[in-house]
């Protein structure tokens, strides 16, 4: 009997290779013209203009804003903010969180679409994109086009201009963090050491990458505010959105006429060729729109050369969508409203009574406790200490030292110390007393320095040991 299993002939069943990522499909924005457009440019101006000449101005013989990571202070304007005052940053963070957050509930994402540093750039590295290589349809053709001379020498300058920006944008944040006038120097005698040097480098192909390359790639995929703000928003937060009950069934028609089965739409693609995340606002709200609100100024045009009401596009609320409401108003009593209100209110009384809380000398006082009668006259008692003064002034300062102690107890040594502008001293002193005049083992002692104008106190302690 046989009794063996026939063998068949084994092949691999045939395997469909899927692709984890979608491959990006470049984005050709159409150029447009609007009120929102408009707002965009006159907020993005001023934001730009000021990053750039922040670091260049300067305050009383220093840069005005400077943050110097080696010598751990901040220099804004007139604040000096040294590590102990590290709070205030903390604060101002906090203040800026709960900023973006009350904005944000309110008004949607505006920061994205209005101010955010990649939105700002790739409008500029989009501009200069159109100037070299034109309109939409001119970029499309060149794209398509075989490499020319005429082709290289267009994409040559526009990538020459994005890194002309890019390496102003790497420098000058640098320039924030290192002095900026020793920096230009260097970079002018090519005599960058090499830390400045990696960072500008670091920051003018960020920039590059991210505003010439990347684009919208950065909002859709790695900006982690997109993914969050969802739990900011309430149903009367401010949205970009589509009105389908206006617009449907859309379809195309003469320009002036309105047919009576369709609707206001007439599925031009104008909104959604000039969205620079290239998403179809008709389609419903999609976490990668950005609130920029180009989408409203391209089909309010559309609407003004057909002769229909504009507003087809507009900013509105979940609620008012749900209503079909036109007309809306802006609700502030809202409970997100309200908690992010007085936390922001109360962050920023804390943030105002810091900074002017600031002192501008600072004493800290260490007793040293292995040094107690050392080597002092028979039926004397002396204890050291070391005394940390910090001179957050920008100016030097003649310090006068003094004790608020027990008539019998008294400073041995210099009483007056000269610290220079931003100088940290260390300071050793001496107390002694004749041992027969102290009563009680331990006697509370205060140290007070004085800059003439003002005392500073530090408490500490004097210890009785008979030797
Ligand atoms: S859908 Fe409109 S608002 Fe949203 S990103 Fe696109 S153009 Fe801007
Ligand atoms: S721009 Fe306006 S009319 Fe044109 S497709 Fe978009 S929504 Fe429709």
């Amino acid at each position: 009997m046989n009794d063996k299993i026939p063998l068949q002939e084994w092949a691999p069943a045939e395997v469909e290779e899927l692709d984890l990522y979608e491959k990006r499909e470049k984005i050709y924005t159409r150029k447009i013209e609007g009120f929102f457009q408009k707002i965009r440019q006159y907020s993005g101006w001023p934001l730009l203009l000021g990053y750039f000449v922040l670091p260049w101005l300067q305050w009383d013989d220093r840069q005005a804003v400077l943050f110097d990571l080696p010598a751990r202070k901040f220099y804004i304007f007139g604040l000096t903010i040294w590590p102990q005052d590290l709070s205030i940053l903390a604060l101002l963070l906090i203040i800026a969180a709960f900023g973006l957050f009350l904005v944000t509930t309110v008004a949607g994402r505006v920061w994205c679409g209005y101010t955010c540093p990649q939105t700002v750039w790739t409008a500029i590295f989009m501009w200069i994109e159109q100037k070299v290589e034109g309109t939409r349809n001119q970029r499309i053709k060149l794209d398509k086009q075989e490499w020319s001379l005429q082709k290289l020498a267009k994409k040559s300058a526009k990538h020459g201009m994005w890194l002309w920006v890019a390496f102003s944008t790497g420098f000058t944040f640098v320039g924030y963090f290192t002095p900026v006038y020793e920096l230009g120097w260097q970079v002018y005698s090519f005599s960058m050491p090499l830390t400045p040097l990696s960072w500008v480098v670091f920051f003018t192909l960020a920039t590059y990458i991210n505003a010439g390359w990347m684009r919208e790639q950065v909002c859709r995929h790695m900006c982690p505010y997109a993914r969050f703000q969802s739990v900011m928003f309430d149903p009367e937060t401010l949205i970009v959105s589509y009105n389908p009950n206006r617009g449907e069934p859309r379809g195309s028609r003469k320009k002036g006429t309105q047919p009576s089965d369709l609707g206001a739409c007439v599925d031009c693609q104008l909104c959604v060729q000039v969205c620079p995340t290239g998403i179809d606002i008709r389609d419903g709200l999609q976490y990668e729109c950005i609130a920029c609100a180009l989408c409203i100024d391209a089909c309010d045009s559309i609407m003004e050369k057909m002769n229909y009401p504009k507003g087809l596009i507009s900013y509105t609320t979940e609620n008012a969508i749900k209503t079909n409401t036109v007309e809306h108003g802006v609700k502030l009593l809202r409970p997100k409203v309200l908690v992010y209100s007085t936390v922001l209110c109360v962050m920023a009384s804390v943030f105002a009574w810091r900074v002017f809380s600031i002192e501008s000398l600072e004493l800290n006082v260490l007793r040293d406790r292995q040094a107690v009668n050392a080597a002092v006259a028979p039926g004397m008692v002396e204890n050291r200490y070391t005394l940390k003064i910090v001179n957050k002034n920008d100016e030097s300062k003649l310090i006068s030292l003094s004790l608020d102690a027990p008539e019998a107890l008294q400073l041995v040594g210099a009483k007056q110390i000269e610290l220079q502008p931003a100088e940290v001293v260390s300071f050793p002193v001496r107390v002694q007393a004749p041992i027969e005049q102290v009563t009680g083992l331990v006697l509370p002692i205060v140290f007070v320095i004085s800059d003439g104008n003002r005392q500073y106190t530090h408490e500490s302690r004097f210890i009785r040991s008979e030797r």
